[in-house]
């Protein structure tokens, strides 16, 4: 058994997930599910994938089966220690509904179905605190000050988060309550379950990670993150004075385990190590790792 309690939570595309250009250490997945399956091990994924589409990548990617999932940016909580159906935190969900003052996807959609530029993402089910936008590449700046303006006009305040596929050529939009982000959701999370914040662990890699990556929670960059943003991080958790609860993976692990190379799960296995080494010991009292499963 590890020497106390540990929270650990991780981010999926890119920082579980092998989904990068980056190449995946052979030993790496096995290694994070060895910690996770720990007795004293809690395990949430947050992630900006629907609950579905995030079931089906844990599968896929045989990745142990999660506590809590934080689905959608944030925007959805689900608890899954008792069923094998994740069942929707709904004080979570009434939490987010207050910043919308009764409004919800369907209801905003139909206010919003005038903006030039925005086509509401088909194929997807329907999520009630996030509505999901296709934007022409070239057409983004014009669509984002067009939908500003508009829930300026409606009152509605909300966070509005662009991002592009380069490789598919298409621009996405998604428009959340101000509060529904993997932050947020994480320390209401941490909160309700009365989780000691100094063992709660997080892993990233980009984008709706940062705020996490830069809060008191001891962190983890997978190696496989972008360069620059690397460099942004550690910059920005030194002028916040975090800097000690950032770490870059970089492929550096302890003698006892198997070389790997920082990239996903091996990042967060290393991330992990750097800041609870006690447990390098559970690693010690084993002859090889091919017996810690
Ligand atoms: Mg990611």
């Amino acid at each position: 058994m590890f020497a106390d309690e540990y929270h650990l939570c991780a981010d999926l595309d890119r920082t579980l997930l092998p989904n990068g250009l980056a190449k995946e250490s052979p030993e790496a997945r096995r290694l994070f599910s060895v910690i996770a399956r720990q007795p004293n091990v809690s395990l949430t994924y947050l992630t900006g994938r629907d609950v579905h589409r995030a079931l089906r990548a844990i599968d896929q990617y045989d990745l142990p089966l999660p506590d809590f999932l934080i689905t959608d940016v944030g925007s959805s909580l689900y608890d899954c220690r008792l069923t094998d159906e994740p069942i929707l935190v709904d004080e979570w969900s009434e939490r987010l509904r207050q910043d919308w003052r009764g409004e919800n996807s369907d209801s905003l959609m139909q206010k919003l179905a005038g903006v030039p530029g925005l086509a509401p993402q088909c194929g997807l089910p329907r999520t009630e605190l996030k509505l999901s936008f296709n934007v022409e590449i070239n057409e983004m700046d014009r669509a984002l000050s067009a939908l500003r303006v508009r829930l300026m006009e409606l009152g509605i305040q909300a966070s509005v988060i662009s991002s592009t596929e380069e490789v598919l050529g298409v621009g996405m939009i998604d428009v959340l309550p101000p509060s529904a982000n993997k932050k947020l959701a994480l320390d209401w999370l941490v909160q309700h379950v009365k989780w000691h914040r100094s063992r709660v662990f997080f892993a990233g890699d980009s984008g709706n990670d940062i705020d996490v990556l830069l809060s008191p929670y001891p962190a983890v960059l997978v190696a496989n993150a972008e360069q620059h943003l690397k460099d942004r991080l550690m910059e920005a958790a030194r002028v916040r004075v975090c800097a000690d609860n950032l770490y870059v993976a970089s492929g550096q692990l302890p003698a006892e385990l198997p070389s790997m190379n920082g990239n996903y799960a091996a990042g967060v296995v290393e991330g992990f190590l750097h800041f609870f080494p006690e447990n390098l010991n559970w690693f010690r009292a084993r002859d090889s790792l091919s017996v810690a499963s």
